[in-house]
């Protein structure tokens, strides 16, 4: 037996417009539109402030100008009612307890962590139109780091020497070691100096990728990495 559902004016609305489509083509003349990153927390806080609205007003929200800071988009929603309306302001990306962006925070993290040169830094950023952070930025971030940096160049030092020395059945006069354990053979990264390694071993983080070639290290990584349970370590060719 049916059964007849009274539908409200608002739900009459809400089924006369149909739902948009989530996949979106982007013409020519769209390709040069604002790009920005942002962050899982301020993505969600948009959707349910979206939603809220959506529950107590009829009138459609609208970005307002966008600005850029750094990577970031700051903007204003706001919408129709011509008496009282709503407006709230959004950003793509939630705050430090410092008050600093939590996106451009890391993406200067990655800057000072990769040894990209400022100048490559910026002319990707700029090509591919995701925003640039400012040079007074970047050198702020790095003055407030430098000291934790310097720490962490010193332990990684220390620790590299001593498996290092560790590692000579005969010690002689001297040992090798790097001064760059991230990618040091890159050229634009042989003036940096964030961590140290060993020259006879190199600890592995992340392998993203297997080698054919590689198989061969393989069984010096496993027979290495059990005698030194807590880290894997790939012998050097
Ligand atoms: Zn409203």
């Amino acid at each position: 037996m049916k059964r007849m559902i009274p539908v409200t004016p608002r739900q009459k609305e809400f089924q006369e417009e149909p739902c948009p489509s989530t996949y979106i083509r982007s013409k020519k003349v769209d390709t040069n539109q604002h790009i920005f990153l942002t962050a899982e927390d301020s993505f969600k806080r948009l959707i349910s402030v979206v939603e809220w609205h959506a529950r107590c007003c009829k009138e459609k929200l609208k970005p307002t100008k966008m600005l850029k800071k750094g990577h970031v988009c700051k903007t204003s929603l706001k919408c129709n009612d011509k008496e009282t309306p709503h407006v709230f302001s959004w950003s793509s990306s939630p705050y430090l307890p410092t008050k600093d962006y939590l996106v451009n925070s890391r993406v200067n993290h990655g800057i000072t962590c990769s040894g990209i040169l400022p100048a490559v830094y910026k002319r990707f950023a700029q090509g591919s139109g995701i925003g640039v952070i400012s040079d007074e930025n970047r050198t702020s971030f790095f003055n407030v780091h430098s000291q934790h940096i310097q720490e962490e160049y010193k332990y990684s030092t220390d620790i590299a020497l001593l498996q290092e020395i560790a590692s000579y059945e005969e010690l002689d006069s001297k040992i090798d070691i790097m001064s760059d354990a991230r990618h040091g053979w890159r050229k634009n990264a042989k003036d940096t100096s964030v961590v140290c390694t060993g020259e006879k071993h190199i600890k592995l983080l992340v392998v993203n990728m297997l080698r054919k070639q590689w198989t061969l290290y393989l069984k010096d990584m496993r027979d290495l990495g059990q005698r030194r349970s807590s880290t894997i370590y790939m012998k050097m060719m």
